[in-house]
């Protein structure tokens, strides 16, 4: 059933040797044109449409993706309403080893998704190959864990799949998000279908090609292809049972919008402003490596990314100097190369809403620190930037930049940066670095935020749940929490 691949299969526990060499992309088995994925096949739109999905990092077009209509994600939802009959009703221990075998096949082809993930949406390949692809492979081997132990999960309960789960995901994240949303409603015994967003769709269609070789049950995963259009026509179909968006604040408020009023449940995993707190008594060294992880970890195109970065007065002046001397050693460049600290933005769409805020941060007066690194002259790039002496009423202060810019601020108490870091419409994670373990549990406790990440920034793992307050939306994905949007009992 599971076809052989050509790639080495590679151990997972263990770190790559080496990064793929730039020429290693023409091994790289890419088509020309990318159909949708419904009912275990690839099918033509019915729109007829296609559109281009191009490397940021150079400009050049990689491939030609599918534009789904309003008739191609019904057939979707037909595919997987019909699928889910039979899923929802097999063996849970046997819904699990399919989901095992998902993983397995990703890790076998590890190599192929990092390389397709960094070349379609810009980010390192040291990331993708590193924490991306492995991190997608492990969601799916943590749910499929997951799959025949639901009434230990929920005792005294009877959890029941909801139906056919519609799930829209963004660009910064491609794989890993469709790995966060499919992994735990399969495990649930639910059905999908799946929109990635348009600049990077490339990854979600290696997956729908690895899902056909895993033998999962026609239908059981649709992968379509498109716009705000088509996302808008899954969350619109009256035969949908759940929506899991994850994406803008404005997009999720306009979904919450269209599905009230129908028996559809909802969870939104939207956009962020996070804190990063040091105070003096933190590894002060330590603390300038999770402030650069914090906010340049993927070009800054990350929802938690700690873009508000807040340091005890008493210790500005020598955090300051230590972070500009770090951000002087950065490379800014080829994503394709494994010493690339910051690759492409992924869009030259969202690299002029990052240079709209770099200008509205100089209007505004805060004072603007790039470190002398070049930058290349084609495709999509910025430097890292740093705006000092930023104040809490700055449009750069409280709105989403996604993208490597980070405000400073300072403070003198506890009470001051707690009113501060919460005083924001976001809540989606926070970061604290001190010496006292008293302080990290005290400011948990008051930090408005779904996820706190104490002397250490952007670590990840699927059994963790993560999910915000407030603007930055509802309901957990990961964990034991993650299973529960999709079940009813
Ligand atoms: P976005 O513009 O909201 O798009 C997200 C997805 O929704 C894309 O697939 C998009 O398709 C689709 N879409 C657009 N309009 C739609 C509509 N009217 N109805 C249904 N779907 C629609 O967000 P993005 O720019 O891709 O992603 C960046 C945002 O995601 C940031 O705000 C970030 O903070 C947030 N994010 C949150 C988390 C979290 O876990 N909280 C994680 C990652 C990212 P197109 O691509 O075709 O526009
Ligand atoms: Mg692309």
């Amino acid at each position: 059933m599971t076809k052989k691949t050509k790639e080495p299969t590679l151990d997972f526990t263990t770190d790559w040797a080496y990064a793929p060499a730039p020429e290693d992309t023409k091994h790289i088995s890419l088509k020309k044109q990318y159909d949708l994925f419904i009912n275990g096949e690839f099918v033509k739109p019915n729109s007829k449409k296609y559109f281009a999905t191009y490397n940021p990092a150079t400009e050049e077009k990689i491939a030609d993706i599918a534009e789904a209509n309003e008739k191609d994600v019904d057939n979707a939802v037909k595919a997987a309403r019909k699928a889910f009959e039979k899923w929802s009703k097999i063996p849970a221990k046997e819904r699990g080893k399919y989901i095992y075998r998902i993983a397995r096949l990703m890790q076998e082809r590890a190599r192929e998704f990092a390389v397709i993930e960094t070349m379609d949406g810009g980010k390192p390949i040291r990331e993708s190959r590193d924490i991306d692809v492995p991190l997608a492979a492990n969601h799916f081997f943590y749910y499929a864990g997951w799959a025949d132990k639901l009434e230990y999960a929920f005792p005294n309960r009877t959890p029941k799949p909801l139906g056919v789960a519609g799930q829209i995901i963004p660009w910064n994240f491609p794989l890993l998000m469709a790995a966060w949303k499919i992994a735990p409603a399969l495990a649930t015994g639910n059905t999908v279908v799946l929109k990635p967003a348009e600049t990077t769709s490339l990854t979600a269609l290696k997956l729908a090609e690895l899902i056909r070789d895993s033998g999962l049950p026609d239908g059981v995963v649709n992968i379509v292809t498109g716009a705000g259009k088509t996302g808008a026509a899954i969350v619109n179909h009256p035969d949908i049972n759940k929506i899991a968006f994850t994406g803008s604040t404005d997009v999720g408020k306009m979904i919450q919008k269209a599905i009230a009023g129908t028996d559809k449940k909802l969870t939104l995993e939207l956009g962020g402003k996070a804190a990063n707190i040091i105070f003096e008594d933190a590894p002060l060294d330590q603390a300038v490596e999770g402030i650069v992880n914090g906010i340049f970890f993927n070009q800054g195109h990350v929802c938690c990314a700690g873009s508000r970065l807040f340091v005890q007065e008493s210790v500005a002046d020598i955090v300051i100097r230590k972070l500009k001397d770090r951000m002087e050693t950065l490379i800014v460049g080829d994503p394709m190369d494994k010493n690339t600290d910051i690759g492409a933005i992924n869009s030259k769409e969202q690299l002029l809403k990052i240079n709209k805020y770099i200008k509205i941060g100089k209007d505004e007066g805060a004072e603007m620190y790039q470190p002398s690194c070049g930058i290349p002259s084609k495709g999509n790039f910025c430097k890292p930037t740093l705006f000092l002496n930023a104040s809490q009423s700055h449009r750069v202060v409280q709105e989403e930049i996604f993208g490597p810019v980070l405000t400073v601020q300072t403070f003198r108490t506890i009470e001051e940066v707690i009113e501060k870091a919460n005083n924001i419409p976001y809540g989606l994670s926070a970061g604290v670095w001190t010496d006292k373990g008293s302080k990290i549990f005290n400011l948990t406790a008051k930090l408005r935020a779904g996820v706190v990440w104490a002397n250490t920034y952007n670590k990840f793992d699927p059994t963790s749940p993560f999910g915000g307050y407030k603007e930055s939306g509802f309901g957990r994905e990961g964990g034991l929490h993650g299973l529960m949007p999709y079940l009813k009992f």
